[in-house]
Order: C-alpha cells, then structure tokens, then sequence
C-alpha cells in the first residue's frame, strides 16, 4: 500500500528535491508549508519534475487545527519535518523567532502526532550540533556542543527534546538527520535553492556573483589552520540529501516501537572555500570576482562528517560529486534570473 508521508516545509530547499525522491520511490508525500521562505510555484515545478498532482496544504506548523484537518483527511505513515527559519544571523537579532517557529513548531507537530497516533518522524537537524568539534572529521558519537548561534541552539534542543521522549518511554521512532552543507539543484534545474535577499551561504553567493547580481565574493578568512588557511566543509548534493529520507522512511519501518537514531548526511570529504572556486571556475568557465576579508565569526574552521553509520545503517551513501553539485547550482541560478 502506497505509504503517505507528511512533508513539512516541503516547498523549501531541501524539501522540494525529497518531494521528487519520495514520488520517485512510490510514497505519496502530502506537503504543509506556509511560504514563509518559498514560493507556491515550486509546487508547479515539482508537478513538471514529477509529471504527477502534488498534495499541497498552504498552512502554519504551529497551528494544530492544520495538522488535525490533515490527519484525518490521509492516513499519515510518517512525518518529516523540514519547516524551520534557518538564517544564522537573524536568529541572533531575533532568537524569539526560532525559538516560536523551530521549537514551538516541533511541540505543536509532536502533539498533533501524539493525537492522531502517528509514531514515525525524520528530523531535519545539522552537524551544527557539533560546534566547534575537537576531532574535525565527526561521528555520530563525537560530543554535542554549545550551540554559537540561537538557530543552532533549536537544532540541539530539537534533537534533546525528541532524545528525551522516546528515553522516557514515548512509542515513537525518530531519526534525527545531520545535515552538512547542503548544495547544488535538481538536475532538470526546475527546483533549487532560492535565498531571499542576500544569500548567506557560499555556494548561492558564488553563482549570483558569476552572473553580475553581487559584486564579488568575499571569502571569510586566509589564516584558518587548514589545507590553504580557508574554512573546510563537507558539501554534499542536496539530491543525495533527499535521498536519505527515503532511506531514513525505511530504516523507521523496520526499527523498535520507542527508538532515535541521529545520523550524519555528509560525503566524508572536506573541500576548503578556494577549492570550491577553483572547482566553479573549471566546470562553468566563468571566472570569479573574488578577495579575501576577515573571519566571519562564529565560523567553525574545518568539519566534515564521518559517514559510515548512514552507509550501514541507511544503506545510503553519496553518489554526486561536489563538482556536480557545483555546475547544477549554476544551471539553476541562471534559469532563475532569467
Ligand atoms: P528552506 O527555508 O528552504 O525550507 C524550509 C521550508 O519550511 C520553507 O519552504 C518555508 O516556507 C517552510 N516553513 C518555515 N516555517 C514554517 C512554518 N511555521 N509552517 C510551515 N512552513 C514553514 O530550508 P532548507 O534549507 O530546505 O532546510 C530544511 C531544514 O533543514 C530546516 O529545518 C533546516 O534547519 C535544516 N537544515 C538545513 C541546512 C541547509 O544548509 N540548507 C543544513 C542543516 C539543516
Ligand atoms: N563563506 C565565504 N563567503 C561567503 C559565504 C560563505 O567565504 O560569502 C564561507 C564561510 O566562511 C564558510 C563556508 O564558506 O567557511 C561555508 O559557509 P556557509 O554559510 O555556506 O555554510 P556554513 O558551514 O556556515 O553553514
């Protein structure tokens, strides 16, 4: 039988490219978002993408009457839930807001599931619950830090609030997702990460600079202790990041009544900031604006993620390379602003 699957803030980054895995593996994925940080044609493109009637409820994670009218329209197998504001900086100007939408969001989903007895969820968490870590390359094992940001801070108190439910008794099978640096676009280039304003992240910041939108990239610090004194991250193709819910679904499917499993989403491999532009420069033949500027702070010098427990026991591995992430995210960013 065709499994449903809640997908809150499946109209974002991440979520869309799981939307098109989920179809891809026969599950019937029904999406809640309230475009706070997408638009409603996204929905559109994973109609194209999909040639398939995508489920879409325009509504508030916070609001348990949405979740009460979805839960009795479908009969929810699982949820993943995605929906979460995520912009670093912002949460230290307003951390009432991530603490409201990112935790208070989690509770009101928790309870919803508590009433409609739906008992399997994949959490969207982050290797930022590492911090700044002592051993750079990252087990699941490795400990959990001081959150540098109050964004962190929701990702850390999500996984503990989960961690003490299922500890505490509560028949519920959680996997808790550490994403790393999520990067790249769909290959049909219809879906794809879409800042507003701004884009904090390096990769967008790289292609709207290659089209003339920014003036030229900074990159944040030359004096790191790392392989050429830029930051390392482990990035990885946001469609291997969507593949892993698909595994995690199945992983839950088979795992004990009261259990969470937290995993690392990441290639293994580290790739320094000017690796990163010499790798744009060689796959799009464009040539970058760039120069160095000051840290960044709160900038984590070097990690990336030893991803063996996901290989045994989400039987999932990546399977892009990073140079492909690259050239998709520039296919995307150039249908974009066209
Ligand atoms: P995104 O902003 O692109 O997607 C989030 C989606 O949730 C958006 O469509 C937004 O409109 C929706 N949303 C937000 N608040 C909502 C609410 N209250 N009700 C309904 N919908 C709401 O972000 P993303 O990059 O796809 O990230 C998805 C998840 O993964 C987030 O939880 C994020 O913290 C986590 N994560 C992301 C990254 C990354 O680098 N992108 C890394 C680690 C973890
Ligand atoms: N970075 C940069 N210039 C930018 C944006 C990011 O040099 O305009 C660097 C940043 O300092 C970090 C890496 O790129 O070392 C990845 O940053 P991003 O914000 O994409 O992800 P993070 O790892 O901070 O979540």
């Amino acid at each position: 039988m065709t499994k449903n699957i809640l997908v809150t803030g499946g109209a974002g980054y991440i979520g869309s490219h799981t939307v098109v895995e989920l179809i891809q593996h026969g599950f019937n994925p029904i999406v809640l978002d309230n475009f706070s940080n997408s638009r409603p044609s996204v929905i559109d493109s994973l109609e194209e993408i999909t040639q398939q009637k995508i489920i879409s409820v325009t509504g508030d994670c916070r609001d348990a009457a949405v979740y009460d009218l979805i839960f009795s329209k479908y009969k929810i197998d699982a949820v993943i839930h995605f929906a979460a504001d995520k912009a670093v900086g912002e949460s230290v100007q307003n951390p009432l807001k991530y603490f409201d939408n990112n935790l208070n969001g989690l509770m009101v989903l928790l309870a919803a599931m508590e009433r409609h007895d739906v008992k399997h969820l994949v959490f969207s968490s982050s290797c930022t619950v590492y911090g700044n870590p002592d051993n750079v390359y990252v087990d699941e094992n490795s400990p959990l830090k001081s959150p540098e940001s109050p964004y962190g801070f929701t990702k850390l108190v999500g996984e503990q609030m989960l961690d003490n439910m299922v500890r505490h008794g509560k028949k519920m099978r959680v996997v808790l997702l550490r994403y790393f640096n999520p990067i790249g676009a769909h290959p049909s280039a219809l879906i794809g990460e879409r800042p507003q304003g701004i884009p904090n992240n390096l990769l967008p910041y790289i292609t709207q600079t290659a089209l003339g939108i920014r003036a030229e990239l900074s990159v944040f610090g030359n004096d790191y202790d790392t392989i050429d004194g830029t930051c390392v991250r482990d990035y990885i193709h946001v469609c291997d990041v969507a593949d892993a819910h698909v595994s995690a679904l199945t992983l839950l499917s088979a795992s004990p009544d009261s259990c969470i499993e937290a995993i690392n989403i990441g290639t293994g491999k580290g790739t320094s900031v000017l690796e990163i532009i010499r790798i744009f420069e060689r796959e799009t033949g464009v040539s970058l604006n760039w120069k160095f500027a000051p840290r960044r702070e709160g900038d984590v010098p070097e990690i990336y993620a030893k991803a063996d427990k996901a290989l045994h026991t989400l039987n999932w591995k990546a399977t892009y390379s990073v140079s492909d992430a690259v050239k998709h995210a520039w296919e995307w960013e150039k249908k974009t602003q066209n």
